[in-house]
């Protein structure tokens, strides 16, 4: 028996999630993310305490984006390689795009994006696309019954059949490592053989930031499927209770978890009950204040401009990407 642990962190903010389209799995598409970014919290957020966070806002789960894959494999902040899930299994992915002869994702392909590295790191290779890949590959054909000579394609190859983009992922990244997806099928194939046993950790289960209490003045706070009162209400949490929080970014909205059921609920609402206290920071002299004014302001000034070339470049690669993976 072979062991594989997925933690499970479903994007509920993606559009690919809200619109649910529910599929019984019928293949497998492996996608590498074709930037150097081998750290999972660049696509998958909120932070769990394991991912690290993401500052700038742009992983895939969020709303407005076109890419959303079943499961992600990259580094944790700790630098070991994980599996998170981030879709229900029988659900449809946003990964291949179309070719002339349709979308693999239409056609019942679910698939997981691979975070690449400079594709110079063997031994992060073989961790995370001879290892953490191919058994969630086997996982999968395990469980829906799929023949992975048959059922599982990488990008390029399904580019070749014409159900998707034109891309060259993870077949680059394979050759590197002078290996082929037949090589990856056959490693699929005798995971498969051993068999598969896999342990779900649930994050918002395992980790919330900190509880909170409801004070909204009305009998029921209303925990909803979107950051807006036009989304579906999940759970009706009543004047008093106690909730976790899972993250407190957005200052209107927050993510919260109750009795089982997660969504967002408005912040004003909620008063934090233990909530970690900020460092605390040893206050500058009068004085000092003065001298490091036009310190303070020039850095800030600098940092605007960092910050701003620094979300255009992101941009550009996300605009890229989106634009090859479609
Ligand atoms: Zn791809």
């Amino acid at each position: 028996m072979r062991q594989l642990t997925i933690y499970q962190r479903v994007f509920y903010d993606s559009d690919c999630y809200k619109n649910g389209i529910a599929q019984e799995p019928a293949g497998v598409q492996v996608h590498s993310t074709g930037a150097p970014n081998s750290y999972l919290k660049r696509y998958v957020q909120p932070d769990d305490g394991r991912l690290g966070r993401n500052i700038y806002g742009n992983s895939h789960n969020r709303p407005g984006g076109d890419v959303c894959a079943s499961a992600y494999i990259g580094k944790l902040e700790d630098g070991t390689v994980a599996v998170y899930q981030a879709l229900p299994w029988e659900q449809r992915c946003w990964l291949s795009g179309s070719g002339p002869n349709g979308n693999a994702n239409r056609k019942g392909y679910i698939g997981f994006e691979i975070c690449e590295d400079n594709l110079t790191d063997e031994r992060y290779f073989l961790d995370a696309v001879m290892g953490q890949a191919v058994l969630l590959t086997a996982y999968w054909c395990q469980e829906y019954g799929l023949d992975p000579d048959a059922a599982v394609r990488d990008h390029h190859e399904l580019h070749d059949m014409g159900l998707a983009s034109n891309h060259a992922d993870i077949t680059k990244w394979l050759r590197k490592f002078g290996r082929t997806m037949t090589d990856y099928r056959a490693a699929v194939k005798a995971a498969l053989a051993e068999g598969i046993q896999v342990t779900y950790i649930n994050c918002d289960e395992v980790k919330g930031m900190y509880e909170a209490k409801a004070t909204n003045p009305g009998s029921y706070l209303n925990l909803r499927k979107g950051k807006a009162t036009t989304y579906a209400v999940v759970a009706k949490i009543p004047q008093g209770a106690t909730v976790t929080v899972l993250d407190d970014a957005d200052p209107v909205w927050w993510q919260v978890a109750y009795k089982g059921s997660q969504g967002y609920a408005m912040a004003e609402y909620l008063t934090p009950i233990n909530k970690p206290a900020e460092t605390t920071q040893t206050q500058p002299s009068e004085s000092q204040e003065e001298a490091l004014a036009p310190l303070l302001e020039n850095l800030q000034v600098t940092l605007e401009a960092a910050r701003g070339a620094f979300l255009a470049v992101l941009d550009a690669i996300e605009k890229l990407k989106e634009g090859l993976n479609k």
